[in-house]
């Protein structure tokens, strides 16, 4: 025996010790291969939220959305203030991030995630599907209400009013293989406006804490499929909304997956190998994949200017708030064999309080002014 300690079940780990060969930085020990595979199981899991995260923070900054004025940070909360959008062919669909106004990471990070958790699963699905197909159970993508919510950004519409819509917020669940552990665990991408920064949080954590309501739950891949849906015609969206966005995103969109290919054929890797790297090599991989992803996204928007902004024609299936209000609540698509994941199981047991809007909400009002009441 040694004095080592298993990183997986705290044992003295036996001699001679197995050194994992991912985590180089400091060493860690497992007593068997058993404990090895969970250990490096969950590094993978950490690793492929920091990328996908990385990739999807890269991918907000050349495809932002919001037209901004100002930002103010008063008392911890970031005080934004949107300008006012015009029909000029030149205002828009995507504006410049305002990052000389952000001199925190942090605060940064809380704005370029604003209001864009669907995009966050939608725009990153290609590069997750592959990194957990060999560790997952289950990856399901749900609809969370009241998730340990501390706003971070009070935004203002070009009139001055406070926006007081109830943003939703989206997660992904993904139950680890038995034999690896078993653990669940949240990519929680977009929680910088919620104030939390990490891209995976175990899930007791995440939704634990007893005020959570999972209100809709989906197979991995939903996120994605809904964009595409409301960019070709099919699926309705919201009037607020600006149609034009998903089709200059979905043209980015390519070319990160693209990037992404190139990347992988140059340094003769992939991602799947990436996370699985030494610690050193998965640090530089990942710095040098990202900057080969900004850099053609930022070329493919600058392109996509100087062409005259060009989008291809398409009639958008527009619904007002009102509407939405009143159209079924689209409940659960995936309904697991037998027992079903954790997230299932709660949902299950979530069915009471579940509604489109946060359970505690008794009314509304929108930036427009109008005022909607719960009954
Ligand atoms: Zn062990
Ligand atoms: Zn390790």
């Amino acid at each position: 025996m040694s004095d080592w300690a298993c990183s997986v079940c705290q044992k003295a780990v036996p001699l001679p010790a197995l050194i994992c060969t991912m985590c180089t930085e400091t060493p860690t020990y497992d007593c068997d291969t058993k404990c090895r595979d969970r250990h490096q199981t969950r590094q993978i899991v950490y690793r492929t939220g920091a990328l996908r995260q990385g990739i999807f923070y890269a991918f907000r900054e050349v495809a932002f959305d919001i037209k901004i004025k100002k930002v103010e940070k008063i008392g911890g909360k970031l005080h934004v203030y949107e300008d006012s959008y015009t029909d000029d062919k030149n205002d828009g669909p995507l504006y410049r991030f305002p990052a000389h106004m952000l001199p925190d990471d942090e605060d940064k990070a809380k704005l370029l995630v604003f209001s864009a958790c669907n995009d966050a699963f939608a725009y990153t699905f290609e590069l997750a599907a592959t990194l957990l197909r060999d560790i997952s159970a289950t990856i399901e993508e749900v609809n969370i209400d009241n998730v340990n919510r501390n706003d971070t950004i009070v935004k203002y519409v070009s009139t001055g009013i406070v926006d007081g819509t109830p943003y939703g917020h989206n997660a992904i669940i993904v139950d680890i293989k038995p034999e690896l552990g078993g653990k669940s665990y949240a990519f929680d991408l977009a929680g910088a406006q919620n104030g939390q920064l990490h891209a995976v949080v175990p899930f007791g954590e995440f939704a634990n804490k007893g005020g959570e309501v999972i209100s809709q739950i989906h197979p991995h891949g939903y996120f994605r499929d809904l964009g595409e849906r409301i960019r070709q015609g099919k699926q309705s969206m919201l009037e607020t909304r600006e149609p034009r966005v998903y089709h200059v995103q979905h043209n980015i969109h390519q070319r990160m997956l693209a990037a992404v290919k190139e990347w992988e054929g140059e340094n003769k890797t992939s991602l799947r190998k990436l996370v699985r790297s030494t610690s050193k090599g998965f640090i530089d991989g990942k710095a040098s994949l990202l900057a080969r992803v900004s850099t053609e996204m930022k070329a493919s928007v600058v392109k996509w200017e100087q062409e005259g902004r060009h989008l291809e024609p398409f009639t958008p299936l527009v619904v007002s708030f009102a509407q939405l209000l009143t159209e079924k609540v689209e409940e659960c698509t995936v309904k697991p064999q037998g027992g079903g994941s954790r997230a299932y199981r709660r949902f299950q047991a979530d069915k009471k309080r579940r509604g489109r809007f946060p359970a505690s909400m008794k009314e509304f009002t929108t930036a427009e002014g109008t005022t909607f009441k719960f009954l």
